[in-house]
């Protein structure tokens, strides 16, 4: 069978509703759905478009759930791959692949493209390399830059992209034209988690006493990622009890697998 080279959704549903809290980033990320949503309304008066902008953050924080409110909100194909999917690839795939998604997205465009952990690939180059500096991760990081700086400003194509280390990140990506915009994304503060378990209780059958104001303070340091977790396990444990409802303390009990989970994953390992 023949491998996906990369995933394209032109009926994205995600809206900015979806996605809970990060009001500065919501309202950094408007400008762009407005540039998609009638780009001529900017070019005509001779402006530029943005090519390129980092979501940058801890895991797990809804970049990639932000990225794909941007394209919902537009109404414009959501084309997406990876960084780390590039890692074990065969000589020249990586840039080939680079080249397809980006012409692709051109005949789709007004579009977005999305790349996931760009910093598997877009690592400072020449570092820390055993290979001799021309190995296929490179390549690829090159074929990137190109692509970008091929773009015309009447491309309409805006590749957003989101790192938790932008400080590994090789600095010609932040070059004007490229990445030059970073928007943050960190890990949501008591009042944004409530808003958040808002988002992911809502499918859920709750019994009268969850108290979702509780919760909120009971889990600092949860990204959403954590949150919606927890709701589904609690939901997992309330049904393994045969409960009709989800109670409070199904979630109290989930929180402890969560952060039980965070321990193991954390332990370092002698
Ligand atoms: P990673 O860096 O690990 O790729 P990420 O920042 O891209 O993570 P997402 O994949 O967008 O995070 O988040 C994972 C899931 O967590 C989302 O699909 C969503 O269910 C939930 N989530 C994260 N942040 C939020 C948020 N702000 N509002 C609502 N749900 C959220």
């Amino acid at each position: 069978s023949k491998a996906k080279l990369f995933d394209n959704d032109t009926k994205v549903k995600t809206s900015f509703l979806d996605v809970a809290g990060l009001e500065g980033a919501k309202e950094e990320v408007q400008e762009i759905v407005d540039f998609l949503k009638s780009p001529e309304k900017y070019t005509s008066l001779g402006g530029k478009i943005p090519k390129g902008a980092l979501l940058v953050g801890p895991p797990g924080t809804g970049k990639t759930l932000l990225a794909k409110a941007v394209a919902g909100e537009a109404g414009v194909p959501f084309f997406s791959l990876s960084g780390s999917d590039f890692v074990e690839m065969f000589v020249g795939v990586g840039a080939s692949r680079v080249r397809d998604l980006f012409k692709q997205a051109q005949q789709k465009s007004p579009s977005i493209i999305f790349i996931d952990e760009i910093d598997a690939i877009g690592r400072a180059r020449g570092k820390n390399s055993m290979t001799g500096g021309n190995d296929e991760r490179e390549n690829t990081l090159n074929q990137l830059l190109t692509e970008m700086d091929g773009f015309g400003t009447d491309t309409n194509v805006i590749v957003l992209a989101a790192t938790n280390r932008a400080d590994v990140l090789d600095k010609a990506l932040m070059r004007a034209g490229r990445f030059d915009r970073q928007i943050y994304v960190d890990l949501p503060d008591i009042k944004e988690r409530k808003q958040i378990f808002e988002v992911h209780i809502k499918p859920l059958k709750l019994a009268k006493d969850v108290n979702v104001e509780f919760l909120a303070q009971q889990t600092p340091g949860f990204s959403g990622a954590d949150i919606a977790n927890m709701c589904n396990e609690a939901a997992l444990i309330a049904a393994r009890k045969n409960k009709k409802a989800i109670h409070h303390q199904d979630f109290l009990d989930a929180v402890d697998r969560i952060v039980g989970g965070l321990e193991k994953k954390n332990k370092v390992i002698t």
